[in-house]
């Protein structure tokens, strides 16, 4: 997706303010229950007269109510999955709301700054902080960001689901997060190391969206900033610049697919697959346990029912016609939880299975590539449960054939990415970065190095985060931007904006 960093920069602003307006109609809305009496002039909300569904034998009536958590399930979190595997990563972190509001302090020139610690015992200028690569957030933080996004799905179920003063509060909290860590380390840092939804992002995107861009492919080779990379906004006659400061090695905004195929055969990109998918089916199905029924689920009741606190603490499952004695607050972690351990364990079972059996066959596939088509196969799935559910309880309320035709067409989308991905693999890329290598003048490798260094340090001088003054002081911001461009932007090419 081509377009350019002011068209971004406008986007990301408009989406920020609009989830704000919707943050503030979840603490007072006078409007939309109207639209859900029985006569309502808008039927696709309007509440039927005496309808119930039932919920562990027991009859909720359907009333009027306010459509703010019902658009915000049933619309917006939707349109974000579909835009994310459509488009890839590397649109929807250009236009992100919550990634504008983790630039905000950076934007002031608020990012805290920590004088560095010098061997020659010399004093330096304060600079922004950076997560270093070697600490213990850098080396977890997919786990932490996963836990963040499992924490976040038991509350939806168990607060926020139906409350639209806890989905306000939940929403405020992500961007008063996004915000400090902001403040605390620069570069994109908690989109990188905390954001919950990046694990969605990696897992629905895979090595390439359907109509992503390739990094190491650009269509303009003049080109110097690729995919999501961070950059500056330029003026109506200057080109972008990369305003990249080095916040990650293996930076997945600057080359998506390279960061796909360098995590393929860590057990960290294991846990996320399988464990994303587990959770995805732990949480629908959680809706069948709980009440006893699929009507619950798909009628959407429980995006407005009342009472969601006290009902933490009452049966939480119901089987076989009986309502067991677990509170739903410890059934919902451990139904999520244990359903993602469960996908997780026999993720791993039938990678080695599948692996025995071609070997038997005579026709072994290397590791990589059997691993490759059992994490596509995956997210193909996963995405087509994903839209049997999601967003069925206002899509059942449009004209026919649209609640039919839309997961039918996202269904044959899908199939086409299938398709694209299956046989994609790392030796292809790897070809094509050599290709694409040879194919630019001698020396050009070495002025994109020199020119990336020397934009991440005057970024970082800029900012007065180095002393000029002092050599010293910057050789070690010089020498890990050299290093980190060198590693990010040497081997592939990149990119397409
Ligand atoms: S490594 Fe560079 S491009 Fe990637 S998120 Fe950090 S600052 Fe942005």
């Amino acid at each position: 997706m081509a377009f350019s960093e002011r068209v971004a920069l406008r986007t990301r602003q408009g989406l920020a303010a609009l989830w704000l307006v919707i943050i503030l109609s979840l603490f007072h809305d006078p409007f939309t229950p109207a639209l859900t009496v029985p006569d309502s002039p808008l039927p696709l909300f309007a509440t039927r007269t005496g309808a119930c569904v039932t919920v562990q034998h027991h009859c909720v009536s359907e009333g009027v109510h306010a459509l703010g958590t019902t658009l915000y399930w049933g619309v917006l979190l939707p349109l974000l999955i579909a835009v994310i595997f459509l488009f890839g990563h590397e649109f929807w972190r250009r236009v992100c709301p919550l990634s504008f509001f983790s630039q905000f302090a950076r934007s002031l020139g608020m990012v805290r700054r920590r004088r560095p610690w010098q061997s020659t015992g010399s004093v330096s200028a304060a600079r922004p902080t950076k997560v270093r690569p070697d600490s213990f957030l850098a080396r977890h933080h997919l786990q932490l960001q996963f836990g963040l996004f499992y924490l976040a799905l038991c509350a939806r179920i168990l607060f926020v689901n139906s409350s639209r003063l806890a989905l306000a509060v939940f929403l405020l909290s992500f961007i008063a997060g996004a915000v400090l860590v902001g403040f605390l380390y620069d570069g994109k840092t908690w989109c990188q190391y905390f954001c919950p939804v990046a694990p969605a992002e990696e897992f629905f995107t895979g090595p390439r969206g359907l109509f992503a861009s390739q990094a190491h492919q650009p269509r303009d080779p003049s080109l110097r900033i690729s995919q999501s990379m961070c950059r500056t906004l330029a003026s109506d006659i200057a080109p972008e610049k990369s305003a990249c400061v080095a916040c990650k090695a293996n930076c997945i905004d600057i080359d998506a697919e390279k960061t796909y195929w360098a995590s393929l055969m860590e057990p960290r990109r294991q846990q996320l697959t399988y464990g994303y998918a587990g959770l995805v089916i732990g949480y629908f199905f959680y809706y069948y346990l709980y009440s006893g029924n699929w009507h619950y689920y798909l009628s959407g009741i429980w995006t407005y029912e009342p009472h969601a606190l006290s009902r933490a603490f009452a049966p939480g499952l119901y089987l076989g016609g009986v309502a067991l004695g677990l509170p739903k607050l410890l059934a919902v972690p451990l139904v999520l939880g244990g359903v993602a351990l469960l996908v997780y364990k026999g993720g791993q079972t039938v990678e080695v299975l599948l692996c025995r059996w071609l070997q038997r066959r005579g026709t072994p596939l290397e590791p990589e590539v059997l691993r490759h088509r059992c994490f596509t196969l995956t997210t193909f799935l996963i995405f087509n449960l994903f839209f049997v559910f999601a967003g069925y309880n206002v899509r059942q309320h449009l004209p026919q054939p649209l609640p039919t035709y839309l997961p039918v067409a996202l269904g044959v989308l899908s199939a086409f990415w299938l398709q694209r991905t299956w046989h994609r693999s790392a030796a292809t890329y790897t070809q094509e970065v050599k290709s694409q290598k040879g194919s630019r003048r001698p020396g050009a490798a070495f002025d994109l190095v020199v020119e990336r260094t020397a934009a991440g340090f005057s970024v970082a001088t800029d900012k007065g985060s180095a002393d000029a003054s002092s050599p010293v002081g910057n050789l070690d911001e010089l020498m890990h931007t050299l290093r980190t461009s060198i590693e990010t932007h040497l081997s592939p090419r990149r990119p397409e904006p």
